[in-house]
């Protein structure tokens, strides 16, 4: 087998273990003479499948019994519609913090339905930094404050977990979920598509408190309620069942690696590498607020822009895959999510340091 080290963005890198079970299984699933992709949902091996990738998760992050794990479809896009109508419960008027790209899309969406006050906006500062505690300020009657723990395209991430006291909190964890430990109970509701840390694209996992289930806005289709997935064990219809079990398998090599606290140890490490060899040297830039860095998605600058597709060009026949930054932001981007190892890192900085010297 031939594996790169993959930076991806998302979809994103799975672990090479995952990927052998899942092809050992493919054709056969536990002797059973078809795959799991062929069986129906409500089969007693998928629902096991099923329950058993819900417990994991829910051993991973702790979560508290009250609260009820979605596995739904339409990625976290989706959840930009689907919030406004499960949690303004009545309210004209929800917060957000205003952080960059994926924060204004779930903005523009949540507009349609609602009223939206910004709690914080780091607009002004050209999203290079999260907003300080202090800056956020809820308004009067908001129904929640929804935010993005990390802007996947900017490389910003919150290192704190805004206090809302009673009112609902909302994350778009999509691209940081079980990247580090966490307290689920400060929450009433985490969303994120699975495509970064969770496993293939097509599965979105929700999060959801209890109590604030059952209060849609009128006209809200079905497939949209919260309720409804939540009492029919995200199978009120035919649910992403290849992604379900390959998150299944994800949320077990997790925990075979010590779970998420080990796999913070190690991103941090990871990301402490990246950051010191942009920061050591005067061809490389890093423009985030050193407080805001996210540890998952590390956007970077060469001294020379004309030099991008030559790094591009030479990253790939060194084994390194998909630097390219997001389309909106140009320069680079290295995405260290859970599958990518400590050694595509080593591998990462060592080219760079030998470019810089080519070129710089
Ligand atoms: N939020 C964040 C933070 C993201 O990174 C992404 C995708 N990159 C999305 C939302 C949108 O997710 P999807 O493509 O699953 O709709």
């Amino acid at each position: 087998m031939t594996r790169t080290f993959n930076f991806s963005a998302g979809p994103a890198a799975l672990p090479d273990e995952v990927l052998l079970e899942a092809q050992r299984d493919l054709c056969d699933w536990q002797g059973k003479g078809l795959s799991i992709m062929e069986m129906s949902h409500r089969s007693d091996e998928f629902v096991a499948v099923a329950e058993r990738a819900e417990q994991d998760l829910r051993d991973l992050m702790s979560i508290p019994d009250e609260y009820r794990v979605l596995f739904l479809q339409g990625g976290a896009t989706s959840q930009f519609a689907m919030l406004p109508m499960n949690m303004l419960r009545g309210k004209t008027r929800a917060d957000y913090i205003n952080t960059g790209i994926w924060s204004k899309k779930a903005i523009a969406e949540a507009k349609r339905y609602c009223d939206v006050h910004l709690a914080a906006s780091t607009e002004a500062d050209r999203f290079l930094r999260a907003p300080d505690a202090a800056e956020i300020q809820l308004s009067a009657e908001t129904a929640y404050l929804h935010y993005t723990s990390n802007e996947t395209i900017g490389g910003v991430q919150f290192d704190f977990i805004p206090d809302t006291g009673d009112v609902p909190l909302v994350v778009d964890m999509s691209s940081d979920i079980l990247s580090c430990p966490l307290d689920v109970s400060r929450f009433g509701v985490i969303y994120a598509g699975a495509q970064k840390n969770i496993g293939p694209a097509g599965l979105t996992v929700v999060i959801v408190r209890d109590d604030l289930l059952g209060q849609t806005l009128p006209g809200t289709p079905t497939m949209y309620d919260y309720q409804v997935h939540a009492q029919g064990g995200s199978m009120h219809n035919t649910p992403p069942t290849f992604g379900w079990y390959l998150a299944g398998l994800v949320f077990q090599w997790l925990k075979r690696q010590g779970g998420v606290q080990a796999m913070a140890e190690v991103n941090r490490r990871k990301a402490a590498k990246l950051y010191a060899a942009i920061d050591q040297s005067a061809f490389y830039a890093n423009p985030i607020a050193v407080s805001s860095r996210s540890i998952m998605n590390v956007p970077f600058t060469l001294a020379d822009d004309a030099l991008d597709a030559i790094f591009l060009k030479e990253a790939e026949a060194a084994g390194l895959l998909n630097l390219q930054g997001h389309r909106s932001v140009g320069g680079m981007r290295a995405s260290l999510y859970n599958a990518v190892p400590e050694a595509a890192v080593d591998a990462l900085v060592s080219f760079m340091a030998d470019f810089e010297k080519r070129h710089g």
